[in-house]
């Protein structure tokens, strides 16, 4: 297995394939990904602003000229750092699950340009929104949504490459699509794996997440593009869906000594993940895991999980890490 260098830019995969990451995988620091067969071209997500967009599709249009047009888009999922660069390929055909595109619109550039205006006087939150979203200018974004929706599984072809398309959500976000590459043994799986980082239950259940990480690995694929952090393979994806089934049994543990979510992440010991980055996800995964287990069946309000995860990233987080 090839020692994959966790650069930013454009990384060739072989064969056509590219993936192109944004070190260092943090908040909003996302991978995309570019397939490429004769004149053919289809994308994986864009990026989380117009700015690092255009500087990509600049990027690959260097590296392969047919991606002078992109043919068809693939938006994994919802989140922010994934669709916010779609005006960029509106004239592309845009694919999605049927669950990223209904919640495609509920987290809105106006909300974070509002919250950084804000940030003096939005205390703890206002601290963690500058340390998450200070580097990025979310300027003159249009959201731009999916042309092409799908409920389970849909095979695309990218000239006269198959491209695989499962939407095994909702699990990470309402809807995740993994594309895969069968004739590449290249699998990009949007935010279902986060190398090297706290991944964040925004949806679950967990059962579903667990659950594509089992269909990673029963696929026969050499490359894993995660949809943050360094290029991979299927070793790691053992891996991450064994810190799944830990924070699963941590927090049934302290929910069933009656914890309340905050000491239960707590008291969570992530020896076994020291490097991973944005370990305040481990609250909002808790809150997640304790939700599933009281039946409650609504998807909670985002903002008030992002905001636990900034008390206790200031409060847990950063005293660990200086300790
Ligand atoms: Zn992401």
């Amino acid at each position: 297995m090839a020692n994959w260098q966790y650069t930013k830019g454009l990384h060739d995969i072989g064969n056509g394939l590219y993936a192109y990451l944004l070190p260092d995988g943090s908040w909003g620091w996302s991978n995309a990904g570019l397939i490429v067969d004769g004149e053919e071209t289809l994308l994986v997500d864009t990026l989380f602003t117009v700015g690092l967009t255009q500087d990509m599709l600049d990027i690959m249009r260097d590296a392969a000229p047919a991606a002078k047009n992109i043919d068809k888009v693939v938006n994994t999922h919802a989140n922010a750092d994934h669709i916010w660069g779609n005006q960029l390929v509106k004239d592309s055909e845009i694919i999605a699950s049927t669950g990223c595109a209904e919640e495609f619109d509920h987290f809105l550039p106006e909300t974070v340009i509002g919250m950084m205006a804000q940030s003096k006087e939005l205390g703890v939150l206002g601290e963690f929104v500058e340390h998450c979203f200070a580097p990025f200018d979310f300027s003159g974004i249009e959201l731009t949504p999916p042309t092409t929706t799908f409920a389970d599984e849909l095979t695309v072809m990218c000239g006269d490459k198959t491209v695989n398309l499962y939407n095994v959500g909702p699990a990470h976000t309402r809807g995740d699509v993994l594309a895969h590459v069968p004739g590449d043994k290249v699998i990009f799986t949007g935010d279902i794996i986060f190398n090297e980082g706290h991944p964040v239950i925004w949806d679950g259940p967990i059962a579903n997440w667990q659950k594509a990480c089992d269909r990673i690995l029963a696929l026969d694929v050499d490359v894993v593009v995660p949809g943050h952090g360094p290029v991979t393979d299927k070793a790691y994806v053992r891996k991450f869906k064994g810190y799944l089934d830990y924070i699963e049994a941590e927090s049934r543990k302290g929910f069933d000594a009656g914890l309340s979510e905050w000491d239960t992440a707590c008291e969570i010991s992530l020896a076994d993940y020291d490097t991973w980055l944005d370990a305040e996800r481990v609250l909002g995964n808790v809150h997640a895991l304790y939700r599933e287990f009281r039946d409650e069946g609504e998807a909670p309000e985002v903002m008030p999980i992002f905001e636990a995860m900034a008390r206790f990233h200031k409060e847990i987080i950063l005293p660990r890490m200086q300790g």
